[in-house]
C-alpha cells in the first residue's frame, strides 16, 4: 500500500491537506501579521514565473508597464462614490508620519505628526491612475492608452487564506483609456480572453470565461467579467477579472479629448487584474496527497537532479556525472525556453530529498547513485505519476542519452496532462438541465459534499429582484459565478422567477 508524503488527504479535509501542502511544498509561511504571508524561494519562484509569462502576453497586446505609488490620498476615493463605498472597509490608511518614545508605553505615535491629509494604502489604482490620464489625455490622437503594472496591493480582509484572499497580495493590474465604448469593450474581452487562454495554457487550469452579474461587479463598473477555475473540492475560484468601466472613472477624474471635431468627450476607460491567488489555484488544481504538482511552464526548476551522496568514495564519480549530466540538460529547449535545472547538492540524505521535491511537484527528478553512473544510466520519477498499480513509486530507469533526448518532450507531455486532467474534471462536474429552484436546492441537499457547478437558466435580474435571488441561493452557500460566453441558446425559463430566460448562468459554492 503506497503511504502519501502528506498526513492529511484531500478527501479527509481539503482545507487541512491546502495548509499543509503550502507549508510540506516550501511555498509559503505566516508573517505574524494577520493575512500577510512570506513567500519563500519556491512559492515565489513560481510567482516570477507566472509574472514572467503574463507580462510577455499584456506587452504582445499592446500595453507598456509602468509603476504608481503606494499611497494614494484620500479625497481621490471620495471623487467616485460607488468605488469608496466598495472599497471603503478594507482600507488600510496612513495617519501619521513619526514615532516618539513615551516613558510609559514605549515607542508611540507622535501626535504631531499627523498627516494634513490620510493616505490610503492602495487597494486597487483606479483612483490614481485615471488622475494621470486626465494629465496624459488632451486629444483623440494621445488614444488609447494602455498601460500596466506590477505592484502590491492591500485590502484588509476578515476571512484570510494563503495565497486564495490575504489583506496584501501580489498583482498585475491594467488600466486602460479609449475614445470610444466599442474599442474599450473590445479591450475588456480581450483581456479576458488573454486571462483564458493563460490559465488554460501556461497554469493548465481550466476555467470558464464569463460576466458577472449586476451585484458581482468591480465598485463603480458598468460590466464585470472573470474566469472561474474549479477547485478539487468542486468550489469555483474566480482566478482574474476584466472591468468595463464606461465612463464611471472619467467622469469623476475628468479624463476629457478633444474629438475629431473638436468637441470634448470623456474617455471609456477599463481595468483588470490577476494576482498571486492564481498560485492558490494551481495548488488545489494540480496539488495531489503527495504534495503540489507544478506545471512544467511555471517550475522554478522543471528538473532536479539528485546525486546519492553516502560519504564513499565514488561520490565524486556520482557528482561529475550529475554535473555533466545538469549541463547537457542545461542545453536543452522546451517551449522555446531554455530548460531549468537544479543540481540538488545539498547535505541531506538522498531519500529525504526525494520527498522534498516530490512534495514541492518539481515535474522531473532524476536520482543517480553509483550503478547508474557505471551504467550510464538516470533514474526518473515523473511528478505528474508517482506511483505504479501497485502502488509502488514509479521510477523509470533510462540510458542518459535516451532521457536527454526525450526530456523537453516529456516536460511537454507532462503539461498536458495535467491540463488534460483537470479538464475532464471541470467538464465533469457542471450539472445541467434544472428547471426549477426546486430541483437545484433537491440536487444539492443530496450532493453536499461534492455539488460541483450548476449551470442554470435566468432572466438576468437586476436589483431587488436579483437581491432575493442572491438571498435563496445564499441559504444554499451558493453563489453565481459567471454567465459563460459560450453557453449553449436559452430554451425554457428562468429557475427563479419563471420569467423567460434569456442565458444561461453558473451556480456554485466559492473560495
Ligand atoms: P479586482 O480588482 O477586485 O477585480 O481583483 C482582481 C483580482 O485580484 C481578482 O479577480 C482576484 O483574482 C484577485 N484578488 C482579489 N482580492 C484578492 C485577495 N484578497 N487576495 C488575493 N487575490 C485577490
Amino acid at each position: 500500500m503506497k503511504k502519501n508524503a502528506l498526513s492529511v488527504t484531500r478527501e479527509n479535509d481539503f482545507a487541512g491537506w491546502y495548509q499543509q501542502l503550502i507549508s510540506e511544498a516550501d511555498l509559503a509561511e505566516e508573517s505574524g501579521v494577520r493575512g500577510c504571508m512570506v513567500m519563500r524561494p519556491w512559492g515565489y519562484g513560481i510567482w516570477e514565473r507566472v509574472q514572467f509569462l503574463m507580462d510577455q502576453r499584456i506587452k504582445q497586446a499592446g500595453h507598456e508597464n509602468c509603476y504608481f505609488p503606494l499611497f494614494i490620498p484620500l479625497s481621490y476615493f471620495a471623487k467616485e462614490a460607488e468605488h469608496v463605498d466598495g472599497f471603503a472597509k478594507e482600507m488600510a490608511v496612513v495617519t501619521h508620519h513619526r514615532l516618539m518614545k513615551d516613558e510609559e508605553d514605549g515607542l508611540v505615535v507622535d501626535p504631531d505628526a499627523k498627516l494634513e491629509e490620510p493616505l490610503v494604502v492602495r487597494p486597487t489604482s483606479e483612483t490614481v491612475i485615471g488622475t494621470a490620464f486626465a494629465r496624459w489625455v488632451q486629444s483623440w490622437r494621445d488614444l488609447p492608452v494602455m498601460i500596466n503594472q506590477w505592484a502590491n496591493v492591500v485590502r484588509w480582509e476578515m476571512r484570510t487564506r494563503m495565497f486564495l484572499r490575504t489583506s496584501e497580495f501580489l498583482w498585475q493590474e491594467g488600466h486602460t483609456a479609449h475614445a470610444d465604448r466599442e474599442e474599450a469593450m473590445e479591450e475588456t474581452l480581450n483581456i479576458l480572453e488573454l486571462y483564458r487562454s493563460f490559465s488554460e495554457e501556461v497554469l493548465a487550469m481550466p476555467v470558464i470565461a464569463g460576466e458577472k452579474p449586476e451585484n458581482e461587479r468591480f465598485p463603480g463598473a458598468d460590466a464585470t467579467y472573470s474566469i472561474e477555475a474549479m477547485m478539487q473540492d468542486g468550489k469555483a475560484l474566480q482566478a482574474g477579472t476584466s472591468h468595463f468601466l464606461g465612463q464611471t472613472f472619467s467622469k469623476a477624474q475628468n479624463i476629457r479629448f478633444q474629438d475629431k471635431e473638436g468637441q470634448f468627450q470623456f474617455a471609456y476607460t477599463t481595468s483588470w487584474g490577476t494576482s498571486t491567488r492564481l498560485i492558490g489555484g494551481v495548488i488545489m488544481t494540480h496539488g495531489d496527497d503527495d504534495g503540489l504538482r507544478v506545471p512544467p511552464l511555471i517550475a522554478p526548476y522543471q528538473i532536479v537532479v539528485i546525486p546519492m551522496l553516502r560519504d564513499k568514495p565514488e561520490d565524486e564519480a556520482v557528482l561529475d556525472y550529475c554535473q555533466e549530466l545538469t549541463k547537457e540538460l542545461t542545453q536543452l529547449k522546451a517551449f522555446d525556453e531554455t530548460v531549468r535545472v537544479k543540481l540538488d547538492k545539498t547535505g541531506a540524505k538522498a531519500s529525504n530529498k526525494r520527498w522534498g521535491w516530490v512534495k514541492k511537484g518539481a515535474p522531473l527528478i532524476l536520482e543517480i547513485g553509483p550503478r547508474d553512473v557505471s551504467e550510464g544510466n538516470v533514474s526518473m520519477i515523473r511528478r505528474d505519476a508517482l506511483y505504479k498499480e501497485n502502488g509502488k513509486l514509479d521510477s523509470h530507469i533510462l540510458a542518459k542519452g535516451d532521457f536527454v533526448g526525450q526530456a523537453a518532450g516529456l516536460l511537454e507531455d507532462i503539461q498536458s496532462r495535467l491540463h488534460g486532467e483537470a479538464s475532464e474534471r471541470l467538464n465533469s462536474n457542471i450539472t445541467r438541465g434544472f428547471s426549477e429552484f426546486s430541483e437545484l436546492e433537491a440536487f444539492y441537499k443530496e450532493n453536499k459534499k461534492y455539488p460541483g457547478w450548476l449551470e442554470v437558466q435566468w432572466c438576468r435580474a437586476t436589483g431587488e429582484e436579483l437581491d432575493q435571488i442572491e438571498e435563496r441561493l445564499k441559504k444554499l452557500k451558493l453563489t453565481f459565478r459567471n454567465v459563460p460566453q459560450d453557453a449553449a441558446p436559452v430554451d425554457g425559463n428562468c429557475i427563479f422567477t419563471g420569467k423567460p430566460a434569456v442565458e444561461r448562468i453558473l451556480v456554485g459554492k466559492a473560495y
